[in-house]
C-alpha cells in the first residue's frame, strides 16, 4: 500500500505537474514527499493522486494536485519565509507550504477542518505550523507582515487587510472572481503599491468574511 502510494505520488508528479510546466524543483519534490492520501478520507484513498479536486466533507475541497503546484510555485518561495495561508482545508496545502518557508500561519473558519488538519500535522511531524479558526478575510495581524500569502478560496475582491498585511515584495496569490468561477491572481507589493497579474481560469470554493462573500451566498 505504501509502495503504491509513493508510485502513484511520483507519478502525480512526473504527469500532472512537470509535464504541465511546474518547473520549480523545490515544489516538486515536496509535493514528492507529502502523502496526500493521509489528507482525504480512506474511502478515498486510491483517488487521492488523481488529476482532480477531492471533498473532504462540510462541503469543502482538497484542490487538484496542479492548482496547488502553480499557486505554491507563484509564490517562489526560498525557505526563509514566513508564509500566511487562508483556508487550512484538510492541511494539505499547508503541509507542502510547511516543507518549503520557515513558518506557515494557516487560517480556517471551520472548527472541524481546523481541529483535523492540526492534528495531522502534527501527526506527520510539522512543526513550523500554527493553525487558527477566524475569518481570515482580515488576515492575522500579529504576525503580519508575511513574505507570501495563498488563499485558498474564491473571493470577490482582493482583501485589503491581506494587501496591507503583505510585506514591500511579497507575494500574495489568491483567485478572484464569481462564486462559482474565478481566475488566479497574482498580486505584488512594491514599494510603487500593487501589482496584479492574471495567471490562469479556476475553479474554488468561495471565501466567505467580511471581505470575501456573505454566508447567505454561499
Ligand atoms: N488548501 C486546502 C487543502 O489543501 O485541503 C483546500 C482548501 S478549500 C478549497 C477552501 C477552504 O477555505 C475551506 O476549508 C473553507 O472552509 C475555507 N474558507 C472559506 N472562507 C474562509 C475564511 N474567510 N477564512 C478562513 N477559511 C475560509
Amino acid at each position: 500500500m505504501m509502495i503504491d502510494d509513493e508510485r502513484a505520488r511520483l507519478k502525480m508528479v512526473d504527469e500532472q505537474l512537470a509535464a504541465r510546466g511546474i518547473k520549480d524543483r523545490r515544489v516538486l519534490s515536496a509535493m514528492g514527499r507529502v502523502p496526500r492520501h493521509r489528507f482525504v478520507e480512506e474511502a478515498l484513498r486510491d483517488r487521492a493522486y488523481g488529476d482532480h479536486a477531492l471533498p473532504i466533507g462540510e462541503q469543502q475541497t482538497i484542490s487538484q494536485p496542479y492548482m496547488v503546484a502553480l499557486m505554491t510555485e507563484t509564490l517562489a518561495l526560498k525557505g526563509s519565509e514566513r508564509v500566511l495561508e487562508i483556508g487550512t482545508g484538510s492541511g494539505y496545502q499547508t503541509a507542502v507550504l510547511a516543507e518549503l518557508a520557515a513558518q506557515v500561519y494557516s487560517i480556517e473558519r471551520i472548527v472541524n477542518l481546523a481541529a483535523k488538519a492540526r492534528h495531522l500535522l502534527a501527526s506527520l511531524g510539522y512543526r513550523n505550523v500554527t493553525i487558527k479558526v477566524f475569518d481570515g478575510t482580515y488576515g492575522w495581524k500579529q504576525e503580519a507582515p508575511f513574505d507570501a500569502i495563498l488563499v485558498t478560496a474564491g473571493s470577490p475582491e482582493i482583501p485589503m487587510p491581506l494587501t496591507e498585511q503583505l510585506r514591500e515584495g511579497g507575494r500574495m496569490v489568491i483567485p478572484v472572481g464569481e462564486r462559482t468561477t474565478q481566475v488566479l491572481k497574482k498580486v505584488t507589493k512594491t514599494y510603487a503599491g500593487i501589482e496584479v497579474t492574471a495567471l490562469t481560469g479556476c475553479v474554488f470554493v468561495p471565501l466567505i468574511g467580511g471581505h470575501g462573500w456573505g454566508d447567505a451566498d454561499a
